[in-house]
């Protein structure tokens, strides 16, 4: 009698269960949907903002996913006479306002890197000028030493395209990337990289190491450095200065000196 009752019971509990957990997967990935949704918001808000800025028409720059500019509107402006200056599709042409363009974009990733309270580098990878992949440093949030923003981008930009190997890409990132990083941007066959600023204490591209353009290692990167350097440069420095200051309000001692990159005013 017990058994028999038991058993229905049983099945029962499962099913709530199982229903449970479908419903908390549910509410996890409409949450996620939410962020990534807010995230691209203000990832192209603020590009266009920083753009108009820049004396950008609104008109030329096309609301898609990253806010990266769309050449064949870009074209069909040219064709119908429609630039006369500052347009998209001067920026395409222009590869230096190009590199600030998709600089701006890693500025972006690096800003929400330090929301989040970690040190503010960010990096975009770009793919036949749109946006592949990108990254933020979050090493302290997950737990890992390797989460750093490039490769992040990295292995995002690769798992999409399903190819290790990404020979055509450019990767855009705040400050110059460390060892480790190069190594990546190495063994990813990256075509280029850009860089914002210099760290003179862990460099490992042009500063301490030149592991990008080594003539020992079958693939060297063509590396552009010093784009868009001061905003980077900027974000790191007051990211350190405020993070100083909460420490020795906490107890009079800072002790994180050690993790800052030697970011200096020096090129
Ligand atoms: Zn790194």
């Amino acid at each position: 009698m017990v058994a028999t009752s038991a058993a229905p019971r049983a099945a029962d509990q499962v099913f709530r269960v199982t229903r449970l957990k479908l419903c908390g997967e549910f509410i996890h990935l409409f949450y996620e949907f939410l962020i990534r949704r807010r995230h691209d918001e203000i990832l192209h808000q603020n590009r266009t903002d920083a753009l108009l800025d820049r004396g950008y028409s609104r008109q030329y720059h096309s609301p898609s996913r990253f806010g990266a500019p769309d050449r064949q509107m870009a074209k069909r402006n040219v064709a119908n006479g429609e630039t006369n200056g500052d347009t998209t599709a001067d920026l395409l042409r222009d590869s230096d306002e190009n590199d600030r363009f998709f600089m701006g974009f890693a500025l972006n990733e690096a800003q929400l890197a330090r929301d989040a309270g970690e040190v503010p580098i960010g990096a975009v990878i770009v793919i036949d000028n749109q946006i592949a992949g990108s990254g933020r440093n979050h090493p302290i949030g997950s737990n890992d030493p390797t989460a750093h923003a490039e490769i992040i981008a990295l292995r995002e930009t690769a798992r999409r395209r399903g190819n290790y190997r990404l020979t055509e890409a450019t990767l855009y990132v705040t400050i110059e990337p460390c060892a480790m990083c190069a190594g990546a941007i190495v063994n990813a066959r990256i075509k280029r990289l850009v860089y914002g600023a210099a760290d003179l204490r862990a460099g490992g591209v042009d500063t301490v190491f030149q592991i990008c353009t080594n003539s020992s290692l079958n693939h060297r990167v063509e590396v552009t450095s010093g784009v868009l350097a001061e905003e980077g440069r900027q974000l790191m420095q007051a990211f350190f200065k405020q993070r100083r200051k909460t420490k020795s309000a906490e107890n009079g001692d800072d002790g994180v000196d050690g993790d800052q990159p030697g970011i200096t005013s020096e090129e």
